[in-house]
């Protein structure tokens, strides 16, 4: 699916959710850089990734918090060894 506005959609707030928490684990962004949330668009009935605006509360929750840091060690890890 496309979208006039030239963002990669996501189907379901679900699959942002996980998609913005994995950009995060591939991507180093210093706080407050990169996207930091997903909206509904009006356009495609998908979601994108905004840079602007709150940080999405997934991304403050604990659990994703641990989970990004883990899963950039493990990114660093394979990098070394490759
Ligand atoms: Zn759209």
């Amino acid at each position: 699916m496309t979208c006039i506005s030239n963002k990669r959609t996501y189907l379901s707030k679900e699959q942002a959710e996980e998609a913005l928490i994995e950009h995060h684990i591939h991507f180093d962004h210093s706080e407050g850089q990169g996207p930091v949330n997903f909206y509904p668009c009006g356009l495609c009935n998908g979601w994108h990734f905004t840079s602007k605006g709150p940080v999405a509360g997934i991304l403050k929750s604990g659990e994703v918090k641990k989970r990004i840091t883990r899963e950039k060690l493990a990114r660093d890890w394979e990098r070394k060894l490759r």
